[in-house]
């Protein structure tokens, strides 16, 4: 029911006589789909690599943070984060999102491209933003951004990052999971009590920034999961078109009752973890928009605590 208004609401909204016009993509917002169509079709050590080569394109020094990972349906599997630095303080705030692409069902691997590779770009456009802050105005805090591998596995690369960390210098951690058109943020409220100023901090940033932000009680999991079991303050955040958003959050949150049909899957969730995860559904532009709020939310939240 609520979803058939939605969409009537839409339709009436649209021009009847004039057809809309295709929005024109920004030169930066191109760079953002060049750099994500890297990743299409890889595997995930070559996805590592075009990480790597990515973050050194734009200044970075990554370095290699190499695990035994693997779960029992794989048997024992090499992994390896990857992990940049900026600036200096005694406590940080850390950056993550996962590089690596699922396989499918059939053997093949998922192309990975709104499930994570429009938020590996993000983040690396965000590296660039926070940089340039912090060479005008350093300290106090740290910026670590980790480029996880094997999420798709069981949030091991997140797992195994953390296990070598000090805890105690981990002020927030911002998670980007699911990131490739859209201009409606989604975030989880089930990161534990730890997390309440981030969460603050998000529905501030929505508001001032005006910013479509919706917040889930139920979320699906990403790798936010191994930082708020440990009692690190932690947001995963996502992005999609806004009637998307608010059908995937009656799907998750809305009981028997959500007005769904029988059988409905969020379009998001028929795309990701499938073949359908292509760069036919990436907007730059609007992948920037995301990256530019995540970066203002990380220098509010070094601001903020
Ligand atoms: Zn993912």
């Amino acid at each position: 029911m609520l979803i058939q208004s939605i969409f009537a609401l839409s339709l009436l909204a649209a021009p009847q006589d004039a057809p809309a016009a295709a929005p024109t993509l920004t030169p930066e917002g191109q760079a953002i789909e060049t750099a994500i169509q890297a990743y299409a079709g890889k595997n995930n050590d070559e996805r590592r690599e075009v990480v790597v080569s990515q973050l050194r394109a734009q200044g970075f020094a990554p370095e290699l943070a190499p695990f035994e990972g693997g779960n029992p349906r794989t048997g024992p599997r090499a992994g390896a984060n990857v992990v940049i630095t900026i600036g200096e303080g005694a406590k940080d705030i850390v950056l993550t999102g996962h590089f690596d692409a699922v396989p499918l069902a059939d053997g093949t691997m998922s192309q990975g491209v709104i499930d994570n590779a429009g938020s590996v770009v993000a983040l690396i456009e965000i590296a660039g933003l926070v940089k340039e802050q912090v060479e005008q105005t350093p300290g106090p805090f740290r910026y670590v951004f980790v480029f996880t591998d094997q999420e798709e596995l069981g949030l091991i690369g997140a797992r195994k990052w953390l296990e070598a960390q000090d805890k105690t210098r981990i002020a927030a951690v911002v998670n980007m999971d699911v990131n490739g058109y859209g201009e409606t943020l989604m975030y989880g409220e089930n990161v534990g009590e730890h997390s309440a100023f981030v969460l603050r901090a998000m529905r501030t940033q929505c508001a001032e920034m005006a910013f479509d932000c919706v917040a889930f009680p139920m979320y699906p999991p990403s790798d936010d999961r191994v930082f708020s079991a440990a009692g690190v303050p932690v947001i995963s955040i996502g992005s999609q078109d806004a009637v998307g958003a608010h059908q995937m959050w009656l799907a998750f949150n809305g009981g028997q009752s959500n007005g769904l049909a029988e059988g409905f899957v969020p379009p998001v969730f028929q795309r990701i973890h499938s073949a359908q995860d292509t760069t036919e559904w990436v907007e730059g532009d609007d992948v920037l928009r995301t990256a530019r709020f995540i970066a203002d939310l990380a220098l509010r939240l070094a601001r903020d605590e």
